[in-house]
């Protein structure tokens, strides 16, 4: 089982299930095509597929584009790719609420002729006047009682262009004194001459969110309409929709909690500004937490679905730690990702005793667990290089690498000791010598132990890699809420961490140099490693992107 269990989703549905209501459920995932979908969406993927799934029902992906000049056809593509990328499959085609325009319209025109809707010519600002407030009831619109006849000539003229853009409105004739703001006779079309991505110019008016989306779900026959919280004050609109329309079906709307994700951001608006002011490189830029940017990040689908089940669903807040996310990463890369030996801060190291033909080299499964991801030939040479981080001439407490006069073992390698450590003119060290102990290849060495293990790379052998690294993007955990002394919000951008990426050279084994793009490794003693989705080309030399470390770097 390997989505959520046991929220009250679930509950509601097996109770629907158990009493008959329903005898197979149908969910739907709604985006909006104004941006690419990030880790909040995810999480609302994994629930409304994987309900589909464990209740052997239906899931449809339809695009909520009632907004034509945000929307396009890249992001309706990128979507598309998302979904299926996470491991998921919607029943036949994908819909989208402008096919039902035409329908929307005639339950409009119908709502009319009940006398439940008028057009009205309150300018937004007027209208925002005549609303009032949580405190105070509102005031009926001067057109509220426009005849049945004058409002239906009027709403066809809005149809067939005859008002300018935001002259007027068609509002449903509900109850300015509700204490529901939203059930005080709202828009449900507004005049805009605006060119759809779908429709192209057939239409000037266009129906609104509440009106269309609760109508989209009846038309589909959507069992459980699932949706984020700040829609549980839109529910009694939805339910009065669908009363006041001839339609059968009334699916039920439910709200969870919208995801969080610390240090990041969780609105497409806001991921739209990064991309247009150019502080990423695009939508997919390995630091964005889009699905797309997090799959160049290396993350994999089954790594943002177990993510997805740990956060869980329910009603109170998500706000979650970015340690959660990387963990479910790097577990699940631990079983799926090959290990390999690579070296980003290379220092040189002498073999003092190498011999060409005695020293032999080793074979090595590429996962200690998986030996059917095939295996390597280790080669060695004179001259290898480790880590500069695996030497210190004077070592700190307990320390298991290498230091001048001790011994470490070579990873699938002998044991080797250091007796000689040369210096640039500051002191810093630039090569070492060392002796192997040729007794030592695959045993331990007579009657001494040597702990410490190291990552090394065969100068002789080695491949150059590109490695990009990558740190947090902001340097604040809420960097939208953040506000200054005058009490306005900082702009999150102003957060930005200016060294979330650098780009390195860096050396390793050369089966690096075979690589299909998106391959995902172990770098051995460092973490997880992609070649990148779009820069690796095979035959040049290799980029990797830095996935995750093997160690989680949130802990202050
Ligand atoms: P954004 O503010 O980022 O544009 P949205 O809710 O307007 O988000 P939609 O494209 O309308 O974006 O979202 C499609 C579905 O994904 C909706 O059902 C929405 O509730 C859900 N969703 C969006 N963001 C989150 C989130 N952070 N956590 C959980 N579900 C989300
Ligand atoms: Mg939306
Ligand atoms: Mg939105």
């Amino acid at each position: 089982e390997q989505f959520a269990d046991n929220h009250f989703i679930r509950t509601i549905i097996e109770d629907d299930l158990k009493s008959g209501k329903h005898t197979k459920i149908h969910t739907r995932f709604p985006p909006e095509p104004n941006g690419y979908l990030h880790i909040g969406h995810a999480k609302s993927i994994c629930l409304n597929f994987g309900l589909a799934y464990v209740y052997d029902g239906l899931c449809n992906l339809r695009f909520d584009d009632t907004n034509p000049e945000k929307e396009n056809q890249e992001y309706v593509d990128s979507i598309k790719e998302d979904v299926q990328w996470l491991g998921f499959k919607w029943a036949d085609e994908p819909r989208y609420a402008s096919d039902y325009f035409d329908q929307l319209f005639d339950f409009a025109v119908g709502l009319i002729q009940d006398g439940k809707a008028y057009v009205d010519d309150l300018t937004l600002e007027e209208m925002r006047e005549y609303r009032g407030t949580l405190t105070e009831a509102g005031k009926n619109s001067p057109y509220r009682d426009r005849t049945i006849e004058e409002n239906l000539d009027l709403f066809n003229r809005m149809k067939n262009g005859e008002f300018p853009d935001g002259s007027k409105t068609l509002r449903l004739k509900i109850d300015m004194a509700s204490g529901n703001l939203n059930m005080r006779d709202p828009v449900i079309y507004r005049i805009r001459r605006a060119h759809h991505h779908n429709t192209g110019d057939k239409w000037c008016i266009y129906p609104m969110y509440d009106y269309t989306h609760c109508i989209s779900d009846a038309i589909e026959n959507i069992t459980h309409s699932l949706c984020t919280l700040e829609f549980e004050a839109h529910r009694p609109l939805y339910d009065w929709v669908l009363d006041n329309i001839p339609i059968q079906s009334h699916p039920r709307q439910y709200e969870f909690s919208r995801l969080e994700l610390l240090y990041s951001i969780t609105s497409k608006r806001k991921l739209n500004q990064m991309v247009s002011e150019n502080h990423v490189s695009g939508w997919d830029d390995p630091r964005m937490p889009t699905i797309s940017g997090m799959r160049r990040r290396g993350y994999t689908p089954e790594g943002l679905r177990l993510f997805a089940k740990r956060v869980g669903i329910s009603k109170s807040e998500n706000v979650v730690d970015m340690s959660v996310l990387e963990g479910a990463i790097r577990e699940e890369l631990e079983n799926s990702a090959p290990r390999l030996m690579a070296v980003l801060n290379p220092l040189k190291v002498t073999l003092t005793n190498f011999e060409q033909g005695k020293t032999a080299s080793r074979s090595a499964d590429f996962h200690p667990n998986h030996p059917e991801m095939g295996s390597r030939e280790i080669p060695i040479s004179q001259t290898i290089y480790i880590e500069h981080d695996d030497f210190a001439e004077i070592p700190p407490k307990g320390w298991k690498r290498l230091t001048l006069g001790g011994e470490v073992r070579l990873r699938h390698g002998y044991v080797i000791k250091c007796d000689e450590v040369i210096k640039d003119e500051n002191g810093q060290p630039i090569e070492l010598k060392c002796s192997i102990d040729h007794d030592t290849l695959g045993k331990n060495p007579e009657g001494r132990k040597v702990k410490g293990v190291i990552h090394w790379v065969s100068a002789e052998h080695a491949a150059p890699i590109n490695v990009r690294l990558y740190d947090r993007l902001f340097t604040v955990e809420r960097p939208d809420t953040v506000r200054g002394e005058d009490g306005e919000y900082v702009p999150f951008t102003h957060f930005l961490n200016p060294e979330s990426k650098k780009e390195i050279t860096a050396l390793a084994e050369s089966v690096v140099n075979d690589l299909p793009p998106e391959s995902r490794w172990q770098f051995e003693r460092i973490g997880y490693f992609v070649t990148d989705r779009k820069d690796h080309k095979q035959g040049q030399t290799p980029i990797f992107n830095k996935t995750v470390g093997l160690k989680d770097s949130w802990q202050a």
